[in-house]
């Protein structure tokens, strides 16, 4: 029988470069199935439907939630993100690996129900720097900027609830962190039944 995948949580506050390390992550790994999620946010310049998010309105949004379409979901600053549930399960089931990359809320919510799931929070190495970065990358206005940094604050303080911190100073030491808890999650004892009974 296939041995099932690990689910992966990926948090970290907005501009701590979580997508950077994702994209590297994932074309280092190619095993992992990054799950899209499904938001209200207009989509930026650049961004793709069913790539970088599945883009819905918000009526759209609550019909999934409604008929239990969504692993978790969460409203960040204004806007609606959830996780479509069956991809998720059906990779799994499948022996892939599969990574959620959300937001804090979203988080708690999958540890609560998934108690397997593997978290990962990814800090910035300074508030200075997640600053300097959010405002470099302009995809936000200054208001926005703001309600990001209030945010992260608050999410950093939820580190300690995860099962591992990975500092995102330098993109490529983060991803081989990533790669190196993967490994060993593998291996757990407990994930080792159909060897060792
Ligand atoms: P952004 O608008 O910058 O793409 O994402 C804002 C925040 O929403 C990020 O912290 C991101 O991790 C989170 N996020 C993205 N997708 C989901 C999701 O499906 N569920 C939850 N709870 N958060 C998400």
């Amino acid at each position: 029988m296939n041995k099932k995948g690990l689910l992966l949580i990926l948090s970290g506050p907005s501009g701590c470069g979580k997508g950077t390390v994702l994209k590297e992550l994932l074309a280092a790994e190619p095993n992992i199935f990054y799950s899209v999620s499904a938001t209200t946010r207009a989509p930026r310049p650049g961004e793709e439907d069913g790539v970088n998010y599945f883009f819905l309105s918000k009526e759209e949004f609550d019909r999934e939630v409604s008929q239990d379409g969504m692993l978790e979901y969460a409203c960040y600053c204004g806007n609606c993100y959830g996780t479509p549930k069956k991809p998720v399960f059906d990779r799994l089931e499948r022996g892939e690996h599969v990574i959620l990359e959300i937001e804090v809320q979203g988080a708690k919510q999958v540890m609560e129900s998934c108690t397997e799931a593997v978290s990962i929070f990814i800090m910035p190495p300074s508030l200075a720097e997640l600053e300097r970065r959010l405002v470099d990358r302009q995809t936000e206005d200054e208001e926005a900027v703001k309600r990001r940094l209030a945010a992260a604050v608050d999410e950093m303080n939820l580190a300690k609830d995860y099962d591992y911190v990975v500092v995102n100073d330098k993109v490529s030491e983060a991803v081989k962190d990533i790669a190196a808890i993967i490994r060993a999650e593998q291996n757990r004892s407990c994930r080792m039944s159909e060897l060792i009974g």
